[in-house]
């Protein structure tokens, strides 16, 4: 497989380039073949200041001064006015807008006029919170007493932040495992409380945001036992996202007002849509030439674009969506740099989540301070970290929603100075629609954030952990709204509850053992074998597919191989190596539907919501070259199978319809499979989700449906939100669907339409052009918009289909 030649035409340390104009003109023309399809110029923005509200204290004041805040935006003040009034609200505004004053405005100030009052502030991460708490402390304000109390907080310290400290900083775990469940001791803090701020609040969406919105409700139910009438007032912080009133409402059970207009300065951003040239088929005299055909992945595109910008001194942060290929691109880009300037590869590094925390404050004080000039994250430094004013921004891959993409993108340029983006398609049929369809990401409002709390599976257990906090009462099912009722009369089914005339009573010695976050399990841990050092840590929903026996697993762009994954224990023994190949883990899914919870007959068509039953197990392993991609062997894997009942969305097409749309019954199983794997790729379209979050399943029959389906489902227990969105859009997402399909250049099919990165049946069999002939007989079918009829749940016998699964 041939490669664009690239040189490094500048030589190393020459200063930042200040126009992104002329930069992005040099990028393009490294290549023979323009790989830009748009550039949108997003201008700059003058801030507009207002004044101090007027019960701001002057002590406050003068401490902000102090911090070089010499006026609020008039976006915090606005937010700061209604909190301090009383009103729930929320900020929802771009990176670096300044959220975090507006919700210190009205909190420290009422902590300074009020001394007996406390304010509780909650964020996603432990390493903001503890940002925050240095900004707050550095204000030096009398009798505050700011602390964080988390997992790391020594156990003689806890004690005295419960009795004297007024701003408590947390997380939701240890509202959630902790606070709430020594609500006793807590019951002076909470007594006084009158703020809770809800920051980074866009974060908890899907299953974790739904039982987010059960810790608060938890929270407001001993707030009103212990505390004064009304409750305290919440105060959120968001990113830009659509109906963020409605959000934060979902979130908190409480009307809530939304800021939304920004008025902080910003510099003016170009912004490229980059998309990787194909490449030459490795044997164009094969039939099968078409289904070789790949474009040069966006991973070494990515990297390339980084050593590019690195070379030229412009300081550069590339998101990437995986883990592994924040540390591929990492490695490429220093060994591009060093074969052109030895030593230079030094100035790049790599930056995710898993990392232990030095490691990670270390990576944002060198890139902060110019030791480092490029650095390739994964979207674990979305969350806060004070990173921005970078001279570019790489973005490989569509990130899953405009939300992201923006908050992204938001790291360059906002010193006034004028900086570039890249967005850098991945072979992938959203990816390449976006490209080529600019007016689906630009001058278009951004995505609402979905969460679900009368999601069964979130509920019950939530209403546990409430009931063993204090029993139960009718007034408290209200709280937590839609479903409560059913949840407690389950959870008095099996025993988990008692009721008494009082109401209903948790009857067990030991609390429940809810995790928030804890759908995939305990987090893995990553040991190296020989020296037992801990690396770091997988999250459990992922170490299947990254840390199973073989794997090649990448961390801090040295490369390690699993010698074994002991699920038991929640550790993988790793060993380095540098193999020359990477690996790639395969499941097969099977499901069946439980349930039909909305449908629509649409003649010869017929669209479903419902719950299903989803069996997926890693069964396999295959080992590619690096270089080429090419498949060296698969090898087989002993894991056990994992379980999910969740929520899905199918289409299920008459055979008749299809015949007389000219699809031979022969091409269905093709023809249905390539319609899944592009419907999948397009829903993140639609809803908050990204491709990751959602799996499927196509058949020529089906024994639920009796008929050719197409099933796409919520990869979360109880669902997400995800599958219900795409059942309520789905004519918009299938036309959408479609189109990506038939406007792909490729003729047989490619990673661009129809093929899947990680499909269990090697993409085959795929038929691209009978794949438009069934969503055409589905959207001429389909009425627009669609109009769900309701209807009551209809078991369904229990029969497993084994199909292929879908990423
Ligand atoms: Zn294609
Ligand atoms: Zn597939």
């Amino acid at each position: 497989m041939q490669d664009v030649t690239r040189t490094f035409p500048v030589p190393a340390g020459r200063g930042p380039q200040s126009a992104p104009a002329d930069l992005l003109r040099r990028l393009r023309a490294r290549t023979t073949a323009d790989p830009v399809t748009h550039v949108e110029r997003v201008p700059a923005r003058a801030g507009v200041t207002a004044p101090w509200p007027d019960w701001t204290p002057e002590e406050l004041r003068a401490a902000l001064d102090r911090r070089g805040v010499v006026a609020p935006w008039r976006h915090q003040a606005e937010a700061a006015e209604l909190a301090y009034a009383g009103r729930h609200v929320v900020v929802a505004t771009g990176t670096a807008s300044g959220k975090s004053l507006a919700y210190q405005l009205p909190a420290l100030a009422t902590l300074l006029a009020d001394p007996r009052a406390t304010v509780l502030y909650l964020a996603p991460t432990k390493a903001l919170a503890a940002d925050q708490l240095r900004a707050v402390a550095a204000l030096e304000l009398d009798g505050v007493r700011p602390a964080t109390y988390d997992g790391d907080t020594p156990r003689a310290e806890r004690e005295w932040i419960r009795r004297h400290s007024r701003f408590v900083l947390t997380n939701p775990d240890m509202l959630h495992h902790g606070i709430l469940p020594g609500h006793a001791q807590w019951s002076g803090f909470l007594r006084r409380l009158t703020h809770v701020v809800v920051d980074e609040c866009h974060t908890y969406r899907g299953v974790f945001g739904s039982h987010v919105a059960h810790v608060l409700r938890r929270l407001r139910r001993q707030c009103a036992k212990y505390g004064r009438a009304g409750g305290p007032t919440f105060v959120l912080a968001s990113a830009t996202s659509g109906d963020p009133a409605t959000a934060a409402g979902r979130l908190t059970g409480l009307p809530v007002t939304a800021v939304t207009e920004d008025t902080s300065p910003r510099g003016g951003v170009t912004f490229a849509l980059w998309e990787p040239p194909l490449l030459p088929a490795a044997d164009s005299s094969s039939p099968e030439a078409d289904l070789l055909q790949v474009r040069r992945s966006a991973l070494r595109e990515t990297a390339d674009l980084l050593a590019d910008t690195v070379a030229e001194g412009v300081r550069t942060l590339a998101f990437v969506r995986s883990r592994k290929g924040a540390e591929v691109v990492a490695a490429t880009a220093r060994r591009a740099l060093d074969e052109a300037v030895p030593g230079l590869g030094e100035r790049v590094a790599a930056y995710r989540a898993g990392y232990l925390r030095e490691e990670r404050r270390e990576l944002e004080r060198a890139l902060l301070h110019g030791d480092l000039l490029g650095l390739a994250s994964t979207n674990a430094l979305e969350l806060g970290v004070d990173l921005v004013g970078l001279d570019a921004v790489l973005i490989c891959g569509w990130p899953g929603t405009r939300a992201s993409l923006w908050q992204q993108a938001g790291r360059a340029g906002r010193s006034g100075d004028e900086a570039l983006a890249v967005l850098v398609a991945r072979d992938d049929p959203l990816d390449t629609y976006l490209v080529h369809h600019p007016e689906a990401l630009f001058g278009r409002p951004v995505e609402a954030t979905v969460l679900d709390p009368a999601n069964p599976y979130v509920l019950g257990p939530q209403l546990a952990c409430a009931a063993a906090e204090a029993p139960l009462t009718p007034a408290d099912l209200e709280l937590f709204g839609d479903g409560a009722k059913e949840a407690v009369d389950a959870l008095v089914a099996s025993g988990a509850l008692r009721q008494r005339p009082t109401g209903w009573y948790w009857r067990h010695r030991e609390r429940p053992e809810v995790d928030l976050r804890g759908e995939g399990g305990a987090p893995v841990c990553v040991v190296e074998a020989s020296t037992g050092r801990l690396l770091g840590t997988v999250d459990g929903g992922s170490s299947h597919f990254l840390l199973h026996t073989g794997a090649v697993y990448l961390h801090q762009g040295v490369s390690y191989v699993v010698d074994s994954l002991d699920l038991a224990d929640g550790c993988a023994l790793v060993h380095a190596e540098e193999p020359d190949w990477s690996t790639h883990a395969r499941d097969v899914t099977s499901l069946s539907v439980v349930s039909v919870r909305s449908y629509t007959d649409a003649g010869p068509v017929g669209l479903f919501l419902g719950e299903v039953d989803v069996t997926s197990q890693v069964v396999s392993y295959q080992r590619r070259r690096i270089a080429s991609g090419e498949v060296i062997d698969t090898r087989p894997l002993d894991l056990p199978a994992r379980e999910l009942r969740t929520v899905a969305v199918w289409f299920t097409v008459s055979p008749e319809s299809l015949a007389s749309a000219g699809v031979e019954a022969a091409d269905i199983p093709g023809a249905l499979h390539a319609a899944e794997h592009a419907a999948i790729g397009l829903l993140p379209l639609m809803a908050t989700c990204d491709r990751w979050d959602i799996g499927g399943l196509s058949t020529a029959v089906h024994p639920d449906t009796e008929a050719p389906t197409v099933f796409v489902y919520d990869g979360h227990p109880g669902g997400a939100g995800f599958a219900e969105r795409a059942y309520r859009t789905a004519a918009a997402w299938l036309r959408a669907t479609r189109d990506a399909i038939a406007e792909c250049g490729c003729e047989a099919g490619c990673p661009s339409c129809v093929q899947s990165p990680k499909c269990g049946n090697g993409n085959n069999p795929l038929s691209k052009p009978d794949a438009v002939r069934v969503l055409d007989v589905v959207l001429t079918n389909l009425p627009t918009p669609t109009l769900p009829r309701p209807l009551a749940p209809r078991p369904v016998d229990h029969e497993v289909g084994v199909m292929e699964n879908a990423p």
